[in-house]
């Protein structure tokens, strides 16, 4: 079968069975949620939060002072994974973004580079788009994995100031012009003093979480960390 046709296959499933999986369209077990058994063990997890050298950190090497940073999962073309996130994203499925995201903060709550974490903020929408989608899909993220970290998200102290074109069809010097001064600190103080974890979707350049802890690094005592649900190798 297609993948087109699977994934219609599996939404049109989805819509008469709301307690199917969002990837193959099966019906779940009484102990499943979003995911069959057989595809969430066909996810592919970076399991880079137990090392603090790992490919996602490099990328912020010399860019950006991290504590430590890790993804849940590989992103491939045409992959479960991005199957999955554009579920979340353009088809608005929050459980998707709340199952990864308690699965991922599971994770990282056994990760001795992680457990330490106080504060979770996730990589702030434009208020145009958030409200044209309904919902910032990193905040959805953000609470399935506070619900297993001894966490909190602090959606409100990071803020994008202006609109910025898409990020796709650029070069990476294009993409950090275009990010670059765009988020914004308020009331930055109560996060001082604090371990803090950075959340985006999908990691690619790091463009924008660069921007975003750059911001976030102001704030004085701050130990700063970068989790995305996905990394995307360039
Ligand atoms: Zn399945």
């Amino acid at each position: 079968m297609s993948l087109r046709l699977s994934t219609w296959r599996a939404d049109l499933l989805g819509l008469f069975f709301p307690n199917s999986c969002r990837l193959c369209g099966k019906t779940l077990h009484r102990q499943e949620e979003v995911l069959c058994t057989t595809c969430l063990y066909k996810l592919a997890r970076t399991n880079f939060q137990d090392v603090q050298e790992n490919p996602v950190m490099e990328i912020f090497n010399g860019r950006l002072p991290l504590y430590s940073a890790t993804a849940f999962l590989f992103f491939s073309k045409g992959g479960g994974t991005q199957k999955l996130i554009h579920g979340l994203k353009y088809k608005g499925k929050k459980e998707i973004g709340a199952y990864l995201g308690k699965m991922f903060g599971k994770q990282l709550d056994s990760s001795l580079l992680f457990q330490s974490t106080d504060v979770i903020v996730p990589v702030p929408l434009h208020p145009r788009k958030e409200h044209k989608r309904g919902f910032n899909q990193s905040l959805v993220i953000c609470e399935g994995m506070a619900s297993q970290m001894h966490a909190r998200v602090h959606s409100g102290v990071l803020y994008r100031k202006i609109h910025s074109s898409s990020q796709t069809r650029k070069s990476r010097y294009e993409r950090w012009e275009n990010v670059k001064d765009i988020f914004e600190i308020k009331n930055g103080r109560q996060l001082s003093g604090k371990h803090v974890l950075l959340v985006d979707d999908v990691i690619t350049t790091g463009a924008t979480l660069e921007a975003c802890g750059n911001k976030l690094l102001e704030i004085p005592g701050i130990r700063l960390s970068v989790a995305s649900l996905a990394y995307a190798q360039g």
